[in-house]
This record gives C-alpha cells, structure tokens and sequence, in this order.
C-alpha cells in the first residue's frame, strides 16, 4: 500500500509513487479510459492474457488499482473492469487567473469533491496570494474530514509564461512580483510530503478541454484562450506539447503587422496586442468617439465613461455595424495565426474558450474563414473549429488532471500519465 513517508521529497517535480515500465504502461492505459478490463489491457499493450494478468495482479496489491465490477458484456461475458484506487488519496487543482482564485480537491480519478471559488488581484505579491491557497487548501481537506497527509500532489495554473521544469514564471507581464518566485517551494514548506505541478493556464486549459471535455479521445488538438491576452494549449499525440522550456503555444506574441501598437512584451504589433481584449475595448472607444458607432457611444456614457469586451459584445447583438467589423477584424488576425500553425501542426480539432469566446458566431465564423482562406486544404478537409464547450470548468479541471498526471512516475525519471 501507499506510504506518504517513502514519498520523494526531492526538489524536483517528482511523483510520490514509482512503478516500473511494464505497470506504467497498465497506468497509461487506464487514463485513456478511466475504467478498464483486462482484455482491453491486453489489446492496448498487445500482451498476453497471463502477462496482463500478473502485471494487474501485482498493481492490486500494491493498492494501486481496484477492481470495480462487472462492466457492460460486449456479447461474452460481462469483463470486470479496474480503476485507480481512490484510496490513494487526494489532488488539489489550484488555477490562479489575473482576478480570481479556483481551487479543487478531487479523488486520483479526478472527481472533484470540494471545490473554493473567489476573486484575487494577481499583482499582488506571490506569498499573500499562494498564501490564501494554503489556507483554502486546508479548509477543503477539513470539509473533506481527510489530513494533509492523504494529499499527494497540487497542480497550479498561473497566468503567465512558466519554465516547467523549474516551475516558475519566466517575465509574467501580469504579476511581476512572481519571477523565479519558488512557487512549489512554497507549498513543500507547509505539506513536505506533496509534489507540485505548476503551468500555464492555457496548458492546464487545454488539458481540461481533454478529460472532460470535447477534446477527449482527440490526439491533436489546439486549445485558444482569447481574453485579456491570446494563449494556446497544443495536445500532440494525447500529450501536452510544451516545447524545451515551457512555452511552446504562446501565440499571443507572433507578430501581425510590424507597425502595429506596443504589445506589453515590448514589441509591435503582436497578436495579442491587436486582438484581445484590451484591443478590442481600445477600437470600441475610438468608435465611441468618432461618431461611427452611436450606440458603443451611449454605452460609454452610460457606464461612465468606461466601455469593456462584453459591452462590445451587447453592441454586436444589436447589429452595430462598428462592433461587428471590431470582433470580425479580431477573428480574422487569430484565423490567420491558426492558419499558419493548422499548416505547421496539422490538428484534428481546435477549441477555442476565454473570456471573449462567448461573442458568438460573428468571431468564430471571422476565424474559421481566415483559416479555411489561408491553410493547405488536406489540412483543413477534416479540421473542426469550435468554440470549447467545456465552459468555465475547464481550467479548474485541468489543474487537477496536470496533478493526477504526475502522480506515478517510471525509476528511470521519465513520467507516464495515466
Ligand atoms: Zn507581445
């Protein structure tokens, strides 16, 4: 059975329990189904039924796995299927966004059990609020009746660029005070016993859209955040694509017109900078103020002085035609990004979510033709653009699968996900 004290307290991100290749390769089937029987064991891994057999076996008595039951006949006898054991004890998915706090305690299948919402300023320095998510943590483990000591991991979304394997933020424009701040440091201090997980919202997104939402079973997806800034999540082969240092599918910072404003990460005319929100609210004020939209006008003043997204997105309801053409320039420079990575990627699905994509169809039909126009047609015959609808749980989802993710880990420190 499971020991917390024969957990690896190294500083490294490692995983508490360590299995060898062959049930690392049960562990890794069993994420693709949640449930499984012995024969699809033996399909996915292409062993025998007395290989199989013994390897479950000795899974069981490990207290990893448990036997669950008989599962739906396929026209034979029922099989019995398996699942991780729930006994195993807990995760906490923590996602840390620019105004708010979600966190989750869930089962090592990723039920959540509790969950704790409220609203963060993320410019505030990383001990207050990290510090706030301690606490929360630990109401959720008393509401849970349970002890730190039955919590194995914490996987943490923040919004900004993260080295992963250091797991700290590399020049986060949102939360400068976070630069190389030890973020898994800081937990280890008060639960030693846990490992700790951090990314960046859009990948934990990305992994959310993947266990509960649309993109599961997809092995190639892109998932793009379109808020306050522009992100992507990239799933290649059923894995998180990262890249060498973290950063792989930060979209929002490819350039679209060299002349264009000042991005905040100090170059011009980023996707970003043209696109998202800020942008959007930016063309709605000058609207507003030249006379070419009466409405974005009357909303200004009615809401003194002040115009947001979702106002731009009220305008576009009531057919106005300057709010329209802002959200359809939008669509069409991040269609003509995804164009570009639709040729380089070659993906089966993207799933577009954040705050801006609930304007609707004139911004998804502006971004579905920018990438029909510009992408190779193989590339496209079979490509599904659509809005995520996974919804506001994603991100909280994915903070807890990028823990459950790296709680086994094969001897020869590669990780396997299950
Ligand atoms: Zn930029």
């Amino acid at each position: 059975m499971y020991n917390p004290r024969n957990a690896n307290t190294s500083d490294r991100m490692t995983a508490p329990i360590i299995v060898d290749t062959a049930e690392a390769e049960v562990l890794r089937a069993l994420r693709l189904r949640g449930r499984i029987s012995r024969t699809e064991i033996s399909n996915i891994t292409g062993w025998s039924k007395a290989k199989t057999s013994q390897e479950i076996r000795g899974l069981v008595d490990k207290g990893y796995l448990v036997d669950v039951g008989e599962g739906a006949s396929q026209g034979g006898r029922k099989p019995r299927l398996l699942r991780l054991n729930n006994g195993l004890g807990y995760v906490i998915g923590i996602d840390i966004g620019a105004t708010s706090l979600e966190l989750a305690l869930a089962d090592v299948g990723g039920r959540i059990l509790q969950r704790r919402y409220e609203t963060t300023d993320v410019r505030l320095k990383p001990e207050i609020v990290l510090g706030r998510c301690r606490e929360l943590i630990g109401e959720m483990l008393d509401a849970q009746g349970s002890r730190p000591g039955q919590m194995l991991g914490i996987g943490v979304g923040v919004p900004g660029p993260v080295d992963f394997a250091r797991g700290v933020l590399v020049a986060p424009p949102l939360m400068p005070d976070w630069q190389d701040f030890p973020i898994r440091d800081f937990f280890k201090e008060f639960f030693p016993s846990v490992y700790v997980v951090v990314d960046n919202d859009v990948n934990i997104m990305a992994l959310g859209e993947q266990r509960t939402g649309d993109g599961a079973n997809v092995d190639h997806f892109i998932f793009v955040k379109i808020g306050t800034g522009i992100g992507a999540g990239i799933i290649s082969n059923g894995k998180i694509h990262r890249g060498s240092d973290g950063c792989a599918g930060d979209i929002g910072h490819i350039c679209v017109d060299k002349d264009g404003p000042i991005c905040r990460c100090g170059n011009s005319g980023c996707l970003e900078a043209m696109a998202a929100g800020p942008a959007i609210v930016e063309k709605a004020i000058q609207a507003a103020q030249n006379g070419s939209s009466p409405l974005l006008s009357q909303m200004r003043e009615a809401n003194g002085g002040i115009l947001r997204p979702e106002d731009v997105n009220a305008a576009c309801r009531e057919a106005d035609q300057a709010a329209l053409e802002i959200i359809r320039s939008s669509g069409q420079m991040v269609g003509d990004v995804l164009a570009t990575l639709v040729n380089f990627f070659n993906p089966s699905h993207i799933f577009i979510g954040g705050g801006i994509a609930n304007f609707g169809n004139h911004l998804l039909v502006s971004i579905r033709q920018a990438v029909l126009r510009r992408s190779l047609p193989l590339a496209t015959t079979r490509l599904s653009i659509n809005f995520s609808r996974a919804g506001a749980d994603t991100g909280i989802t994915g903070a807890v699968a990028l823990a459950s993710e790296y709680l086994f880990m094969v001897e020869d420190g590669l990780h396997y996900s299950f």
